[in-house]
């Protein structure tokens, strides 16, 4: 097999495998007409795929997913790239260990983001999954890295795999698309739970040795390993 055939085919699996999660936005009401996308990084290239621009979740093919370098740059498809790709590839290029990228404007994430307010860490679930509280990214407006900066220094300072952008909405990261995907549902799961919980009256904090030792278990247990998508050392 030559080398571009190796990438033909890595190409052809990932772009069934990113237009079959979308659906998992659709199934999960994580979006509202064609505002979310899911993107993967192609293994050992500077490349990834991603949503095109404006389709329709229900008419959306494998063929539709676009090819793009690390700088959004398209490479291979008919269709424009997502809005949200220059984003996406800042992520790949700044954290080696991310192989796939999902934002959403999921309603109750969301509504976090219009408050400013990180999620705090007051669940099992979420010391599981997210390793503290769900972190609030910087205000950004989209055009240029800043959308992409903010996530990464945000992420970075933080074991979740989740970010909510500022009056804009939750990015996730994951080893691989699926791993980002679940992010995806999972920010938006405990997002809900937790407003409804404060609306009963105030919420604890867990503390943070029981966080740490409740992520460290879950993360080697279920293998779900999102702290070395943030470059951390296993341990
Ligand atoms: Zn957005």
């Amino acid at each position: 097999m030559t080398v571009t055939s190796e990438i033909t085919t890595a190409v052809a699996a990932l772009r069934r495998q990113v237009c079959d999660l979308h659906a998992q936005l659709t199934k999960y009401q994580l979006v509202t007409w064609t505002a979310g996308n899911v993107s993967a990084r192609v293994p050992g290239h500077d490349l990834l795929v991603i949503k095109p621009s404006g389709v329709d979740y229900d008419a959306l093919t494998a063929d539709d997913i676009v090819v793009c370098d690390l700088h959004g740059n398209l490479v291979d498809g008919a269709l424009a790239p997502s809005s949200d790709t220059a984003a996406h590839a800042y992520v790949y290029r700044h954290m080696p260990a991310v192989g796939g990228v999902v934002h959403t404007h999921s309603t109750y994430a969301t509504a976090w983001a219009a408050r400013g307010e990180p999620i705090p860490c007051v669940l099992t679930m979420i010391a599981d999954e997210f390793g503290g509280d769900i972190p609030v990214g910087p205000f950004a407006l989209i055009g240029d890295d800043s959308i992409g900066r903010g996530i990464v220094d945000t992420l970075r300072a933080s074991r979740s795999p989740a970010v909510l952008m500022r009056s804009h909405g939750p990015f996730t990261i994951g080893r691989d698309a699926r791993a980002a995907v679940k992010a995806a549902v999972m920010v938006e799961d405990v997002a809900r739970t937790v407003h409804i919980g404060r609306q009963l009256g105030a919420l604890d904090r867990l503390d943070g040795r029981d966080v740490t030792l409740l992520f460290d278990r879950y993360q080697n247990v279920y293998g779900q390993s999102s702290a070395n998508v943030h470059g951390v050392q296993e341990r």
